[in-house]
């Protein structure tokens, strides 16, 4: 589970000048030249940071980027929009409470209409279409509620609290084996 390299938005589209860091609304497509055409595609790729990116155990780092990569289509009514979002998401781990980290990768297709009700679709604002929504929606039902830093992590001991992934501790193993907890009980007997 390694960090993804840091991916930039393109900024050499040409259907795109303004480039997605320039722009404070990273997010907002035009769609009035898509819409003319029913079947008619456009590719977007967007990037920028979304606040408020967080779920109990996790959460996408301030300031990180969300990237969304999908295909705008113009469809009777609307635009369906289908594609990627993936951003990093920062976490404590859930069995040894260091940090963990990692990347998620959020597949969508949803639909954008002029009169949504907004709790199937999403709403299409005249020649506007905001993927922000959309983008904030996937990643929070992706992002990690009970995260580990490896699949491996040996979390805390359970006696004194010492993180075991860094060497372990002075707590004898025997509690933890039912055949030494007998052989304890039969000494204890004896004495
Ligand atoms: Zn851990
Ligand atoms: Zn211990």
């Amino acid at each position: 589970m390694t960090p993804s390299s840091t991916r930039t938005a393109p900024d050499d589209e040409d259907d795109d000048a303004r480039g997605p860091r320039l722009s404070p609304r990273p997010f907002l497509v035009n769609v009035a030249v898509l819409r003319r055409h029913a079947g008619s595609r456009q590719h977007e790729e967007r990037a920028g940071p979304i606040e408020g990116l967080a779920v109990s155990g996790s959460r996408v780092p301030p300031g990180a980027e969300v990237v969304v990569d999908v295909v705008l289509e113009a469809v009777h009514g609307g635009v369906m929009v289908s594609g990627a979002v993936t951003a990093p998401w920062e976490a404590e781990c859930r069995r040894c409470l260091g940090p963990a980290q990692g990347g998620l990768e959020a597949r969508v297709r949803e639909l954008f209409e002029p009169d949504a009700d907004l709790e199937e679709t999403y709403r299409l604002g005249g020649e506007q279409l905001d993927l922000e929504p959309l983008a904030r929606d996937a990643v929070l039902l992706e992002l990690p509620l009970a995260a580990l830093c490896s699949e491996g992590c040996l979390g805390l001991c359970p006696t004194c609290g010492a993180n075991l992934n860094g060497g372990g501790c002075a707590c004898p193993p025997a509690s933890a084996d039912p055949r030494w907890a007998a052989l304890d009980l039969l000494r204890g007997q004896g004495e």
